[in-house]
């Protein structure tokens, strides 16, 4: 663990997002947006942007040939949280899958033009310790140069698929930061069956050492000692809305930390197609609690401060370009400090 939390972001002097009273509120809000849970902490919002078949717990049942064989869905669910973001004033991160962003172009300008940072979630959604070197860098090249094409905005965060950069693949920060990202949040320090690195640290770091880029790793709550993710996604679906924002408000106040949020468009799509042949325990995962995710979600947004990952993080982010972040000879393998 670094002597230094360097992810922790006040930012007072920017009090917009923050809704302590009626002047900050956005004028277009369904509902009066409580004082913040957590006054004065900034959290980041993701939204991975990839279609329902894609998913990796999916790929037994539907194989990447097979993808343009479904209806596509992920259009209007990303436009629905657009809408969701307008309402509560609220810019965030969008981690967007290169394929995504070739097939649906005009999605990719709208949410920019919005102001929310676009990101990079890879090609076609390949974990990248299946890939060579050479074919991760060639993957992250096309993605970031398609994004930025239609963006018209610089690329510099990056999110590897189901959160697959571990020990096998700390070479990939040196080829981020070469291919000109800044960032990345493909890290989760817990033990799960599809992904996490349990030793990881909770803060920012350098697992590939001072010429990678930073990594910014998903949420993670520590209570009665053991550490809990909090970083929404299906934990987020599973539990009530009241253990996430008491989490979350923990990580804030506690911690004094942001946290970072992510979810999917397909989990605000309760009415998506359900293929054949997915075991149990991928269709409880999947579908649990869909039809409630949005409400949640709009809670979510108007009891905690928001921002995008590059603003949220602007300082570690700093930081590990300047050379200034502590930690940077690879700490990933510690134990994390109690
Ligand atoms: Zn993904």
């Amino acid at each position: 663990m670094t002597a230094i939390d360097p992810t922790v972001q006040r930012r007072e002097d920017d009090p917009a997002p923050q809704r302590q009273g009626p002047a900050f509120m956005p004028e277009t809000a369904a509902t009066p947006a409580p004082a913040a849970v957590a006054p004065g902490v900034l959290n980041a919002f993701t939204v991975d942007v990839e279609d329902y078949y894609q998913v990796q717990a999916f790929a037994d049942v539907i194989s990447p040939e097979a993808w343009s064989r479904w209806p596509g869905r992920v259009e209007a669910a990303t436009d629905r949280f657009l809408l969701m973001l307008k309402t509560a004033g609220v810019t965030g991160t969008f981690f967007v899958l290169g394929c995504i962003a070739a097939r649906y172009p005009a999605l990719i300008r709208r949410i920019a033009e919005a102001g929310h940072e676009i990101a990079s979630h890879g090609w076609a959604h390949v974990r990248v310790w299946r890939q060579s070197p050479e074919e991760f860098r060639a993957d992250v090249r096309r993605t970031k140069g398609v994004l930025e094409d239609l963006s018209g905005t610089r690329v510099t965060g990056y999110r590897a698929a189901s959160f697959s950069i571990d020990g096998r693949s700390f070479w990939a920060y040196r080829i981020l930061r070469e291919e000109g990202h800044s960032y990345s949040s493909s890290i989760y320090p817990i033990r799960h069956d599809h992904y996490g690195m349990v030793n990881a640290p909770r803060t920012a770091f350098l697992p590939g050492g001072p010429d990678g880029v930073v990594e910014l790793p998903m949420t993670t709550v520590e209570r009665f000692g053991h550490r809990w993710p909090c970083s929404g996604g299906g934990y987020f679906r599973l539990f009530p809305y009241a253990l996430s924002r008491a989490a979350m408000r923990r990580v804030n106040r506690a911690d004094g930390m942001p946290c970072i949020f992510y979810t999917h468009p397909w989990e605000i799509d309760p009415d998506q197609p359900r293929p054949a042949g997915l075991s149990r325990k991928t269709r409880f995962r999947h579908y649990v609690n869909l039809s409630r995710t949005a409400g949640r979600i709009d809670r979510l947004l108007r009891d905690f401060g928001w921002d995008r990952m590059d603003r949220v993080f602007a300082g570690p982010i700093g930081a590990a370009a300047e050379g200034t972040l502590p930690g940077g000879t690879g700490t990933a393998t510690q134990p994390p400090s109690e």
